[in-house]
């Protein structure tokens, strides 16, 4: 398949954070649904 990274993100919604609603900036997996700052409040 020949598909490059950057059309590959295009596909890919935008993370929101289920806490806040606010977009999710990172790709980490980790994150899964909450952004950094509801991550570091909630732990
Ligand atoms: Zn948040």
């Amino acid at each position: 398949m020949l598909v490059k990274s950057s059309e590959f993100f295009k596909n890919l919604p935008p993370k929101k954070c289920t806490e806040c609603g606010k977009e999710i900036e990172e790709q980490h997996e980790c994150y899964g649904n909450t952004c950094h700052n509801c991550l570091k409040v909630t732990y």
